[in-house]
């Protein structure tokens, strides 16, 4: 038995080992002009099992997960695995070539174009080929995100809660897996377009990640999300990790992002943080100055916390415009994940 996709020639899902190609992607234009633009793809078939879709790259400058992915293609083989690996280690393959969140040769958001378009952009044939087809395949989905080049977020695995009483707790529980120094809710339940969006409409449990950001990769941050790569893996059966389970025992650091959280610039200028990363920070405490530029004669605005709780996200670039994300504050809810908005959980 044989199970193939058009647009990713050559793989078969159903052959044992471990198998790479591309999803084939046609466009053709004075960049690109062979007419397809390829972004890779591993499958990893051990037999028997669950399936865990991987993904890292949807932004282009998010490059942990880039990198933990390559990692684990180049270091697991189809033995050690029980059920499949389906890994796309840079799925917005124009984005991450340029190294920017989104690609110029669309300027398309990949996390907001799901259920995409075959017959789109890039970015909307990507998303219709992971919306349509390989989400169909997971039985688990994870999505490697960091705080790119334009802001650094508290190291976390970052999920929305719901769809169900159900789904909330699978994902629960792959996040207490995942093991990150925080971990993050947010509401409302889900961003139209996204992959999480996608795994909440098809039913399958969903986690993401910001790890840092900075426009870089922190060595402390990657080596625990390596482990929380493992240990997650262990948990969803696909990959042995007995090591990793004591760590998991370890309580987990809930925090939530809601609507109130955002802390937005009134002022173009120069920002200068006030509270850091990671910070617990009481409700109008000052968590940064904005200084005017070219006005010498008016004083720097402050911004206050607009509730007690974490600095869960610090802005990264120093200039910012009126309307500018300066800080998020995130509620800190300890060991005890935030109950679900939705009436049913
Ligand atoms: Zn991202």
């Amino acid at each position: 038995m044989t199970f193939t996709i058009p647009r990713i020639p050559g793989i078969d899902f159903a052959a044992p080992g471990k198998q790479f190609g591309y999803l084939e992607i046609d466009h053709s234009d004075n960049e690109y002009d062979a007419a397809v633009i390829p972004s890779p793809i591993a499958v990893i078939n051990g037999g028997d099992g669950p399936t865990a879709l991987l993904i890292a790259g949807t932004h282009g400058d998010e490059f942990e997960g880039q990198i933990l992915l390559q990692e684990l293609i180049r270091a697991v083989d189809a033995d050690a695995v029980t059920g499949r690996l389906i890994v796309l280690p840079a799925l917005n393959i124009c984005a991450v070539r340029e190294g920017r969140r989104v690609a110029s040769v669309d300027r398309k958001n990949l996390n907001r174009a799901m259920p995409g378009n075959a017959d789109g952009g890039p970015a909307e044939q990507i998303a219709a080929i992971v919306a349509e087809e390989l989400i169909s395949l997971a039985d688990y989905v994870l999505d490697i995100h960091s705080g790119g080049t334009a802001s650094e977020y508290v190291a976390s695995s970052f999920v929305y809660p719901g769809p169900t009483p159900e789904l909330w707790a699978a994902k629960v529980a792959a996040v207490e897996a995942f093991n990150a120094p925080y971990s993050v809710a947010v509401k409302p339940m889900m961003k139209t377009g996204s992959i999480s969006g996608a795994a909440d409409l098809a039913g399958v449990p969903m986690i993401s990640t910001e790890l840092g950001g900075r426009g870089t990769v922190s060595v402390p941050i990657l080596r625990r999300a390596r482990a929380g790569l493992r240990s997650l893996l262990d948990h969803w059966g696909v990959l042995k990790d007995e090591g990793s389970r004591s760590a998991r025992a370890e309580a987990v650091q809930w925090v939530e992002l809601t609507g109130a959280s955002a802390v937005h610039s009134t002022l173009a200028g120069l920002m200068e943080p006030v509270a850091e990363l990671g910070q617990r920070v009481r409700a109008g405490e000052l968590v940064a100055r904005v200084h005017p530029v070219e006005e010498l004669d008016r004083p720097a605005k402050e911004f206050h916390a607009p509730m007690d709780g974490v600095v869960a996200v610090v802005r990264h670039p120093t200039v910012v415009n009126i309307g500018t994300t300066l800080v998020n504050i995130a509620v800190d809810h300890g060991s005890t994940p935030p109950k679900g908005n939705d009436a049913t959980f």
